[in-house]
């Protein structure tokens, strides 16, 4: 038998509702957040009043009024609470952070190469502390960081279980913690840069594929599933559902294999993605600089006009495959996603012409937030997290 919701959920439910309303506009009123979520005028005014006390709402000026009374404009703290994203490379340390208009308002990225001594963990720390203070972060009022890593992430057990590039397993969420003077989570990479690129820019009724194309090729699936309890309510989640799997391990698309006995991965299998998309094979040719690849293949570079007309071969190949998996838009970043955008109707030439139920290519797509997309969004996902709670 289902369970009906109880009327504390539904107060619970819709205090959170209509924080979240207020929270994405500039300002706005009671009368106006009762006509937008459907919630009686006594009910809002005993949620907002809730609200104002937590601090997390508050009265700013009246609004213009159309004839009568003037409403009172109501907006939310955003600087209430702050979040910052980590994101972790073999080389860089990559650094958000956020408050609760969820903005990217600062992003860094510093020169630090990745090994798992202590001295490590404690120069993290200390570029921690000194981006804290340079962008005058109330200590006080950092809700938590995210860390997101190129590799496997057990978000139960808090442990990345293995990062081919990172070449680490099992590390608990302990050796980053203990460097760290707030709480922290650990969150896959590719996750990470779907989680802002879901809040920031996916329309509520789509569903979305992300395709990192970084030094390793990864992913997820979010899905657009209508949040709905069991009283018909709509949670008004500003994010999706992202499918995890059974063992932390979705999205992990690099290892779709396009070409039974092609090259050889690093995983030991042969055809897989990764072999043909990793952005490191675009940046090897030019001693590691994705940046150059491209300059020189734009003024007329012949040979890496034709490398680069076959990864756009394997790309569409894989493309077409999560689109027949998932049936919903492709978003494509990482490093090569960022270059993607004056090749994106070759492309969608490219997976037009496989997709077996005709249509055009536009459900492939560029990623539109390219800054720090895998910090951002760790930092995305504290806020998340705490918004949840209120
Ligand atoms: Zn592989």
């Amino acid at each position: 038998m289902r369970r009906g919701t109880n009327s504390l959920e539904v107060k619970i439910l819709n205090r959170n509702r209509v924080f979240r309303y207020v929270n994405g506009q500039s300002e706005t009123s009671m009368p106006d957040i009762s006509a937008a979520l459907g919630i009686s005028g006594p009910t809002v005014l005993t949620i907002v009043k809730e609200l104002k006390d937590a601090g997390v709402v508050e009265e700013v000026g009246e609004l213009k009024s159309t004839g009568g009374r003037k409403a009172k404009a109501i907006a939310a703290v955003r600087d209430v609470r702050y979040a910052i994203g980590i994101d972790i490379t073999a080389n860089h340390v990559g650094l958000v952070y956020t408050d609760l208009a969820k903005k990217a308002l600062k992003h860094d990225r510093i020169r630090k190469t990745f090994s798992c001594e202590d001295n490590y963990f404690r120069e993290l720390g200390g570029i921690l502390g000194t981006f804290v203070k340079d962008n005058r972060i109330p200590e006080d009022r950092i809700e938590g960081v995210g860390i997101a890593l190129p590799g496997i992430v057990d978000r139960q057990k808090n442990i990345l279980t293995q990062s081919h590039i990172l070449k680490i397993e099992n590390v608990s969420l302990e050796r980053w913690a203990n460097a760290i003077p707030y709480p922290c989570e650990l969150l896959n990479d590719a996750n990470a840069a779907a989680i802002t690129e879901d809040v920031c820019c996916r329309k509520p009724e789509n569903s979305m594929v992300y395709l990192s194309l970084s030094n390793s090729v990864g992913g997820a699936a979010v899905s657009a599933a209508e949040m709905k309890g069991n009283d018909g309510i709509k949670n008004n989640f500003d994010g999706g559902e992202m499918y995890m799997g059974d063992n932390w391990r979705s999205g992990e698309f690099g290892h779709m294999v396009i070409h039974p006995e092609g090259k050889t991965c690093y995983c030991g299998k042969k055809g897989c993605l990764d072999a043909y998309c990793s952005a490191l094979n675009l940046a090897a040719l030019e001693e590691g600089n994705l940046k150059a690849f491209f300059d020189k293949m734009e003024s007329g570079h012949g040979e890496y006009s034709r490398i680069w007309e076959e990864y756009l071969q394997n790309l569409a190949i894989a493309i077409d495959n999560l689109r027949m998996c998932f049936d919903c838009e492709v978003v494509l970043g990482g490093y090569v996603g960022n270059y993607m955008e004056p090749y994106l109707e070759r492309l969608r030439t490219l997976v037009a012409a496989k997709n077996i139920f005709g249509g055009s290519g536009e459900y492939v797509r560029v990623c539109r937030c390219r800054e720090e997309a895998s910090a951002y969004g760790a930092a995305l996902y504290q806020i998340e997290r705490y918004i949840a709670k209120i």
